[in-house]
């Protein structure tokens, strides 16, 4: 199939579904997709109709090079005044000194602090990926890893939990010039002032990531890292619940080197549509009901592990202080990848995970990330995700469940809580189903 032919004065004016019918017809199907699964990807969620919005604006047309007021390009005054706000919004919210709203996704956000700061060969050290790190933390596949010399800690076998003593023996033996903490799928709360006294103990910067519970953390959910941090880095799509894109918030005195190596440094253009998404992503986070909404985030997780345990299933760490849950199936009839595929046959989305000291390769793996967020944008409360939780331990059971039956009991949810609602005039793809 190919784009529909229209005259260029046509062309001006026609919705995508007019122009390529094959291209809106998969945004459909995509959104039927989602509107038909329990999606339980913990790093996902269901952002706002006004973000959507922001994200399909004009301001994608415009290149604005530089920071507001100090641009390379004319026209920049009303792109100025939406950056300007995105960043008073983005240090307001999580109480910083200095915020860069530019980096386009996640990992360009750890890219920027480790250029800003670092020389290739310096030494890091982070948290193991299989121990719920991320491969920005300096997985050999990864620029990171490739760039700089990583040291990682991991988490203690008895507590599945950081042990800070060991990350400060660590930190004495390799005098690592920054320490990273946070991570993908860690479902305790980063104590980031006690990496701030090891920090401190062997003169190191610190880092936070906290691209996965930025959201909890602007809702008073999670500990702030940032009165103890250097750096802090976050996307915007996880628990913050706005565009695919990242930011990255420092002291004051590291201000004008993350700038510098955001823009010209890594970045050519800014993505004004997504700094324009960010603005009114921040701006939510600061409302009442974005504070219910994570506390409906934190509810639910306590209610999904508390349910998986009481059926007999078993999670790392005896439950979770955030928005995920890690099944831990090192016991069970199941592998992680079995998991993954059985939970799709009853009509839910997640993704296997190496729990700590997995004897299985990441492939396969003993264990399933589960995460709240998406689900809790839906509308799901505890008693919902006690039902999916007494699906997946039936599910993951030695016997294995009924899996029709099961299937139905998931689709039973799903009527319930409809996604995106009546939505159907914005964005003009959104025609079917
Ligand atoms: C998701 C994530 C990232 C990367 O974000 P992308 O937008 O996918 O590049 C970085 N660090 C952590 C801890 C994450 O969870």
């Amino acid at each position: 199939m190919a784009v529909t032919e229209h005259s260029l004065q046509a062309l001006r004016t026609a919705g995508l579904a007019d122009v390529d019918p094959e291209i809106a017809g998969l945004l459909g199907k995509e959104l039927a997709r989602q509107r038909s699964q329990v999606e339980l990807i913990a790093s996902e969620n269901f952002t706002w109709p006004s973000i959507l919005e922001a994200v399909g604006s004009v301001a994608t047309n415009k290149y604005a090079e530089g920071y507001p007021g100090k641009r390379y390009y004319g026209g920049c005054e009303v792109v100025d005044e939406i950056e300007t706000i995105a960043i008073e919004r983005a240090k307001r919210l999580f109480g910083a000194e200095h915020a860069n709203v530019q980096p386009n996704a996640g990992s360009a956000t750890n890219m920027t602090v480790y250029m800003a700061m670092l020389q290739p060969g310096d030494p890091i050290l982070a948290l193991r990926l299989d121990h719920g790190g991320h491969l920005t933390h300096g997985h050999r596949v990864n620029f990171s890893g490739k760039l700089y010399d990583v040291k990682h800690y991991g988490v203690s076998r008895e507590t599945m939990r950081v042990d800070y003593d060991e990350v400060l023996a660590l930190a004495k033996e390799h005098r690592p010039k920054m320490i990273v903490c946070g991570g993908s799928a860690y479902p305790r709360t980063v104590e980031a002032h006690r990496f701030r006294e090891i920090a401190d103990e062997v003169g190191a910067l610190l880092l936070c990531d906290m691209a996965h519970f930025s959201g909890l953390v602007a809702a008073g959910e999670h500990p702030s890292p940032v009165p103890h941090c250097d750096f802090v880095t976050s996307t915007t799509h996880k628990t913050l619940a706005g565009p695919r894109s990242g930011f990255v918030l420092c002291r004051e005195e590291y201000a004008a080197a993350i700038d510098k190596t955001v823009f010209p440094g890594l970045q050519g253009g800014p993505l004004m549509h997504a700094i324009a998404a960010k603005a009114a992503c921040f701006g939510i986070a600061m409302t009442q009901a974005f504070r219910d909404y994570q506390r409906q985030v934190r509810a639910n997780a306590d209610a999904l592990a508390a349910g998986l345990i009481a059926n007999g299933r078993e999670v790392l760490t005896g439950g979770t202080d955030t928005h995920l849950v890690q099944v831990d199936l090192r016991n069970a009839r199941w592998t992680g990848k079995d998991a993954e595929e059985r939970l799709e046959q009853v009509n839910m989305t997640a993704n296997r995970n190496t729990v700590p000291f997995d004897e299985r390769p990441p492939t396969v793996a003993s264990g399933v990330r589960l995460g709240t967020p998406a689900m809790t944008m839906r509308g799901f409360g505890t008693e919902d995700f006690t039902e999916v939780a007494a699906i997946i331990a039936d599910l993951l059971s030695e016997e294995g469940g009924d899996v029709a039956a099961l299937a139905g009991r998931t689709d039973a949810l799903l009527a319930k809580h409809p996604l995106y609602p009546g939505f159907q005039g914005w964005p003009t793809y959104v025609t079917t189903g």
